[in-house]
């Protein structure tokens, strides 16, 4: 279904025979565990739990035992590749405790592939992507009491692999290495209502290009992109949508990616998101959207560039239904205004329910909280 040089699921090298397993795991445990927080009174990703995975590499030795240890700081040589030249890369998925009490993933494979792909491109070392699922599997039971009791919170997990190369020449890391945190984070929506962003849409700035790197969850590609967002706020937007090219193509919205429900210029009722030609990030709840609209087949469903012309043709024409973003923190998150070349433009998402994203969130809060048995959860405990 995707194409194998974008998508999530490419073709990758084998990894060697120096490969890490979750059965050589060792564990440190700490002595008493942290208090945990109020799931309502979280701010992302400032609280961590007690322990963390660490899996480290050398050209040398290939991959160490991994070891869970409680959470500590790293020390690392100032010239490391990872602080001089972003030699960086990340994933984020949650584990969610569902109404039966059991802890599930939600198509983690899908991080582990795109986390491979990531490396590859940042020439970080191969490793075994079911042992390292495994090992973060072994984690989150450990942390097992960090999960929320709570049917919209979640916990967060952060994996991190980092060129761990003490010198300050550009060049492939002769060592790495693999660490996975945890943090507990709260609902998206604070009152559980389904609240709008506000974008801000200005060619000055790219997130992304063919050839370069964001297609991949690099950290480089988050750092640059702060500034931008504070121009948005500036002008009193919430998150930037990003344009490419010429044609002012719409890409991603802020760190998700962008779909959008119409009436196409055919008159037809379609779902549209753009393709992953190297601009986009392959991301799973985007593919899961794609899946589940596949399945359903009752609009067409389409992977195609849109232009900002096509957006203000279908606004005048009143043709556009939702537009929304996709990604793991928020499953979707409804778009309610575009501010391009000074003009607010108004985006009928709530004023439609919004009925197609209402869908969204709900089939896949309810996979992923174990209301509904899918093949798509991973079980942890
Ligand atoms: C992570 C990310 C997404 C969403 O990916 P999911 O796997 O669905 O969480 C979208 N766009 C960008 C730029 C991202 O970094």
């Amino acid at each position: 279904m995707e194409d194998a040089k974008h998508g999530i699921d490419g073709n990758f090298p084998q990894p060697g025979t120096d490969g890490f397993k979750v059965t050589d795991l060792e564990i440190e445990l700490v002595q008493t565990s942290a208090e945990k927080p109020d799931p309502n009174q979280l701010v992302f990703g400032t609280v961590f739990t007690d322990h963390m995975l660490m899996i480290h590499w050398t050209l040398a030795r290939g991959w160490e035992k991994p070891q869970i240890k409680p959470l500590q700081n790293l020390s690392l040589h100032p010239a490391v590749s990872a602080l001089n030249y972003s030699v960086e890369l990340f994933e984020g998925l949650k584990a969610y405790r569902g109404v039966d009490n059991k802890i599930r993933l939600f198509r983690p494979m899908q991080n582990m592939n795109r986390m491979l792909r990531s490396a590859v491109r940042s020439c970080l070392p191969n490793f075994d992507r079911e042992e390292l699922l495994e090992c973060i599997k072994r984690l989150v039971e450990i942390d097992k009491e960090w999960v929320p009791y709570s049917k919209s919170a979640s916990l967060y997990i952060r994996p991190v692999f980092i060129g761990t190369e003490p010198s300050l020449g550009v060049k492939k890391p002769t060592k790495a290495m693999i660490y996975v945190i945890l943090s507990p984070v709260g609902p998206y929506f604070s009152t559980g209502g389904f609240s709008p962003v506000s974008l801000w849409a200005d060619q000055k700035y790219t997130r992304a290009w063919k050839g370069g790197t964001g297609d991949c969850k690099m950290g480089g590609n988050y750092g640059a992109s702060i500034y931008v967002q504070q121009e948005a706020k500036a002008v009193g937007c919430q998150q930037v949508l990003w344009l490419y090219g010429d044609e002012h193509e719409i890409t991603e919205v802020g760190t998700m990616n962008l779909f959008l429900y119409w009436i196409n210029e055919q008159g037809e009722e379609e779902l549209a998101t753009p393709p992953l030609d190297g601009v986009i990030l392959p991301g799973v709840v985007r593919q899961s959207i794609l899946d589940l609209a596949r399945k359903w087949n009752q609009f067409r469903v389409e992977e195609r560039s849109i232009t900002m012309r096509d957006l203000l043709g279908a606004l005048k024409e009143d043709r556009i239904k939702e537009i929304f973003g996709s990604g793991t923190a928020c499953v979707v998150c409804p778009v309610g205004d575009i501010l391009y070349k000074g003009e607010n433009l108004h985006i009928p998402t709530m004023e439609n329910g919004p009925k197609l994203a209402k869908r969204f969130l709900e089939t896949l809060t309810n996979i992923q909280y174990g209301r509904t048995a899918s093949d798509w959860t991973y079980l942890v405990v």
